[in-house]
């Protein structure tokens, strides 16, 4: 099933080249509490409840043309963003070959020893809203990333089963600003965190580790790879992950880019695919 969150925040299912509004289905999930006592995002934790409704409202749904909708996060409140720092080999490459571009990069080590790191929620924009340049005289990058969306509470789990905390997958985009800064602040810029433009849910997805993908910057091909090369695979990445902090339904792990990052601006148009969840099309602006 493909989920996502369109327009108006209406909650869509998306069926070929068509999206649902399946917004009814919202009543599956239980009534809003403040303080919220579970940490996540209510639709992913509530989501096998949110399914079932989503199958019941869509025979009547309003029909929208993908084309038409301006696709949202699919996750609307995660409890955290994770970043997975150099995670395939031909990107470690470049990032060594180019140190006034990654000036810090030859005094880390391996994905473990560097460990992961975080991105502001506030960051979180869907493909439709586009992405905002602040500094356009600085070197803002893409890094297009398969995103991992875990499903359930998932505190120091095991490599082996750990799929089985993930909901789905998301076309995920990193933007950065290069530079001396801390990472989480040059990640964390509003709108450098691009999910979308739907969630997979991971009945569709069974072998994550072979996804090819790729990303154009208004047609011309930049990043193209495979998820067969992560160093560390998504298993790992749970695992590890969860080793540190507990995982909540609705955490978003970008599990890393490949080789080709590369400088975006304004008025580029970023085409991004990953293999059996789609496409998404996003916009780059001055802020
Ligand atoms: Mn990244």
């Amino acid at each position: 099933m493909k989920i996502c969150w369109f327009d108006d925040h209406r909650l869509g299912l998306v069926e070929q080249d068509h999206v649902l509004d399946v917004s009814a289905a919202l009543k599956a999930l239980p009534a809003p509490r403040y303080p919220a006592v579970e940490k996540g995002d209510p639709l992913i934790a509530n989501l096998a409840a949110v399914r079932e409704a989503i199958r019941e409202a869509a025979p009547g749904a309003r029909r929208i043309p993908v084309k038409d909708a301006t696709f949202l996060s699919p996750v609307a409140a995660p409890s955290k963003i994770i970043g997975v720092p150099v995670n395939y080999i031909k990107h470690a490459e470049e990032a060594a070959s180019q140190t006034d571009v990654f000036p810090l990069r030859h005094q880390q080590g391996s994905v473990q020893e560097q460990g992961f790191f975080l991105k502001a929620n506030s960051s979180l924009v869907g493909p439709g809203e586009g992405v905002r340049l602040r500094f356009p005289e600085r070197r803002s990058d893409h890094e297009m990333e398969l995103g991992v969306v875990i499903g359930k509470y998932a505190n120091n789990v095991p490599e082996d089963g750990a799929l089985g905390y993930v909901a789905g997958y998301c076309i995920a985009l990193d933007m950065v600003v290069r530079g001396p800064e801390d990472r989480s602040f040059r990640k964390s810029i509003d709108t450098y965190s691009v999910a979308g433009p739907w969630l997979a849910t991971a009945d569709e997805i069974p072998d994550p580790g072979h996804l090819a993908f790729s990303l154009a910057v208004n047609g011309e091909v930049r990043q193209a790879s495979n998820t067969q090369f992560l160093i560390l695979n998504i298993q790992k990445q749970i695992a590890f992950a969860s080793q540190w902090y507990a995982l909540h339904p609705g955490d978003i792990i970008m599990t890393g880019t490949c080789e080709g990052v590369s400088r975006v601006l304004p008025g580029d148009v970023m085409h991004c695919e990953i293999e059996k969840i789609g496409a998404m099309d996003v916009r780059v602006e001055a802020a």
